[in-house]
């Protein structure tokens, strides 16, 4: 391939270029046009700003355009496939956006009377009606912001258990395979944090768990389905070797999305668990958030759930802010300010009714079948890491681009030039050069064949010596490959307009 060709614009295509807004235009050009007013009295005893407020000056249409290139800049779950594995992309139904816009939702005040919100506190109610019915559990903390921030109050719930009992504990067993904020989370609530090795099919290595297993154990963080793809099928096991020195199971819920309606969590035994409405029920996430982390507690823990919650009296919707409101419980705390990400909760209710409990059933089952499809179809291909089937997404390691000077990364920029989103790249950590892809059910099957012919066609490229082409991907973006070691090491915060050629390719 040639070098691609630098247009005397500097636009590529229909994508065009974009300065900075303070670059662009001059304070004369703004587009207020008002007269000064007539009589003014200056009432600010002197501290009147004296020289030009240093906002940038464009007429309307200019600001118009210049926002809608910047929103066109940032690919979304809207404009097309969106594989990131452990992510769970999925289409955000615009029913759901409309019901969180309805005046009565949209438009509340958090300070607001609790008389004048019972509507909106019974769609928090029942939100948590429906996450403790699809697990199982008895209680739930709706509160956190976040999977992350589930985990924390889930592992604070579990420390103020163990506190509790008066007893003394100081370490939490994490698989090799966990997302980051597993053991970032056990680490912030002050525990050592001990890895459990996988075996050669993916799971937690029971053997080597139990080994590790003792009464200085406080909980045990295993996701399920874990961030191979793969169910935990020792499940039952795990939780009761857990059990039986005492320590939690906290299962890290963010793939809850491939056994929703097939399996409740507490018939797992696990203790606690969050649940990312973000991927899981399809609220907005990747740049057009806030998440949300709802946890679901046993009875044991969910005394010491976070504040407010809500209650349900003889048909009224009580706000409980106060620990001393039910003698009962030893509340965390508040960990959030006011009643946590409401807009999710509608957006998650809106999705689980329209969707119903066989709807929801379905989704699940589509999204292991979509990713199992896409395993099928490119096994001969790209080679799985582990055996048999998987869940909701799959896993591929790089044996099959040995020798081939390709690596992950390169076949990942390539996917870019061919309007593809790449998957999750080089994690899970256990698998060499893992690409990650989690379709999810929302996409269509012309979807998915032509990602599968696209990698397909990649990968035989790869393997026909065609590495140098794929050295210089990405080739048909506004900027080419980029420097990431040098970005790392040599950031360069301060925007420089003179360095934008070296920082760009
Ligand atoms: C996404 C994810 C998390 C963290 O959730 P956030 O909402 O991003 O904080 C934790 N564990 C797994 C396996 C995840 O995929």
């Amino acid at each position: 391939m040639s070098e691609p060709e630098r247009t005397f614009s500097g636009h590529r295509g229909l994508q065009l270029e974009e300065a900075l807004i303070f670059e662009q235009g001059s304070p004369e050009r703004t587009a207020v046009d008002l007269p000064q007013p007539a009589n003014r009295v200056d009432r600010l005893g002197g501290l009147q700003r004296r020289s030009a407020i240093g906002l940038p000056g464009l007429s309307e249409p200019e600001v118009v355009r210049h926002y809608t290139r910047l929103s066109q800049k940032n690919y979304c779950i809207d404009s097309g496939l969106y594989p990131l594995g452990s992510c769970t992309m999925k289409h955000n139904p615009r029913l759901n956006e409309k019901v969180a816009r309805l005046p009565g939702l949209g438009d509340l005040h958090p300070l607001q009377p609790v008389s004048t919100v019972q509507g909106a506190l019974e769609v928090i109610h029942t939100c948590a009606h429906w996450l403790m019915t699809l697990t199982g559990m008895p209680a739930v903390a709706m509160s956190p912001a976040a999977g992350a921030h589930g985990e924390l109050v889930g592992l604070m719930t579990i420390r103020a258990a163990i506190e509790d009992r008066g007893e003394r504990r100081a370490r939490v067993l994490v698989p090799e395979s966990a997302h980051g904020t597993n053991p970032a989370t056990a680490h912030a609530c002050g525990y050592a944090v001990e890895a459990i090795p996988a075996n050669a099919r993916g799971r937690v290595d029971l053997e080597a768990l139990r080994a590790k297993l003792d009464t200085d154990v406080a909980a045990i963080m295993v996701t399920n389905p874990n961030t191979c793809g793969l169910f935990e099928s020792d499940v039952i096991e795990i939780a009761a070797a857990a059990h039986a020195v005492g320590a939690f199971f906290y299962c890290d819920g963010a793939n809850f999305n491939a056994i929703v309606g097939r399996v409740r969590p507490a018939d797992l035994g696990i203790d606690c668990m969050h649940i990312n409405l973000h991927k899981t029920f399809s609220t907005p996430h990747g740049g057009g958030g806030p998440g949300s982390g709802p946890v679901v507690l046993t009875a044991e823990l969910a005394r010491y759930a976070p504040l407010p919650y809500v209650v349900c009296e003889s048909g009224r919707y009580l706000l409980i802010e106060h620990g001393a409101d039910d003698p009962d419980a030893r509340p965390l705390g508040r960990i959030k300010g006011f009643h946590g990400q409401f807009g999710m909760f509608t957006r998650a209710l809106a999705y689980m009714m329209a969707m119903g409990a066989d709807g929801l059933r379905q989704a699940s089952g589509d999204a292991v079948l979509n990713a199992n499809y896409i395993m099928a179809r490119l096994k001969d291909v790209l080679h799985p890491a582990f055996p048999g089937p998987c869940m909701h997404e799959v896993v591929f390691d790089d044996t099959t681009l040995k020798d081939t000077g390709v690596s992950t990364l390169d076949l990942a920029k390539a996917l870019i030039d061919e309007g593809f989103h790449p998957m999750t790249m080089y994690f899970p950590l256990v698998v060499h050069g893992a690409m990650l892809i989690e379709p999810t059910e929302t996409e269509s099957l012309e979807t998915l064949d032509l990602f599968i012919e696209t990698m397909r066609a990649l990968v035989l490229r790869a393997k026909a010596g065609e590495a140098a082409a794929f050295h210089q991907a990405p080739r048909l973006t506004p900027r080419r490959r980029l420097d990431e070691t040098a970005a790392a090491r040599r950031p360069v915060l301060r925007w420089q307009p003179a360095a934008i050629d070296k920082a760009a390719e």
